[in-house]
């Protein structure tokens, strides 16, 4: 990375937020799924719902009917039936795209295209998450004009206050997030008052490094419950938080 490009990064932390504060008293957890494998719509969908929760799914256009890592992505119907379900869309750039290596003309271009997707199958989307969690500056200030949120990812949860503009996120990943520090960051949450958001991608009993088991999501759902956090899709916890 050129120095430039770190010290872009390291500004865009800090410049161009918009804070929410964090003031309810209770705790909110939200489960958002990046690309959006056909497991996510499914197994993810229905173990969200048993809680009688609702989740937040980052869709590429390009991945649509397609593979990656090896995992089936979602259909358009898969999608139709998480909206029909009261679940979120959000984007995640057509093309699955570094927006912190991309000029703004092409990633707005990349944003375009993925929302003539979602308007050619009726498909309502709010937020945008950055794939690969990666922004810059430029690319923070371009998201925050076109949607209502952008999520990052960066580890952690938010307490006393978000950055609409670069919401922070936790990885849930069978291989890499242990079930204490899933405890941990639950209860730290609901104990201050604060807004932890999970990503993942698919919901497999065999995940790749980047997705998770029904287990995990199990556990984590239960111990949100248990905790006594709202759990709530990115756009409900905004309009939970603003109340
Ligand atoms: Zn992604």
């Amino acid at each position: 990375m050129s120095l430039l490009k770190k010290i872009s990064r390291r500004l865009s932390r800090h410049l161009a937020c918009a804070w929410l504060p964090l003031k309810q008293g209770r705790g909110v957890v939200s489960f958002t799924f990046d690309d959006v494998p056909a497991s996510a719509c499914i197994v993810g969908k229905d173990l969200l719902e048993e809680f009688g929760a609702r989740g937040t799914f980052f869709v590429c256009g390009g991945l649509t009917d397609g593979l990656e890592q090896g995992h089936q992505c979602h259909s358009v119907e898969d999608l139709k039936a998480l909206v029909e379900d009261g679940h979120e869309i959000g984007c995640h750039t057509f093309s699955h795209t570094n927006c912190a290596t991309h000029a703004v003309k092409d990633l707005k271009l990349d944003w375009e295209k993925n929302q003539d997707f979602f308007t050619k199958n009726n498909i309502p989307n709010s937020g945008f998450a950055f794939p690969f969690g990666a922004y810059d500056l430029g690319s923070k200030l371009a998201a925050s004009q076109r949607f209502a949120y952008n999520r990052i990812t960066g580890g952690g949860t938010q307490i006393g206050k978000a950055d609409l503009a670069a919401l922070r996120a936790q990885a849930l990943y069978a291989n890499k997030t242990s079930q204490k520090k899933i405890k941990q960051l639950i209860d730290q949450t609901a104990r201050e008052g604060g807004w932890l958001i999970f990503y993942s991608h698919e919901v497999d009993e065999i995940p790749g490094p980047w997705g998770t088991t029904p287990a995990q999501l199990r556990y984590a759902l239960s111990e949100a419950k248990i905790a006594g956090c709202e759990v709530l899709p990115v756009r409900d916890a905004i309009l939970f938080f603003q109340r």
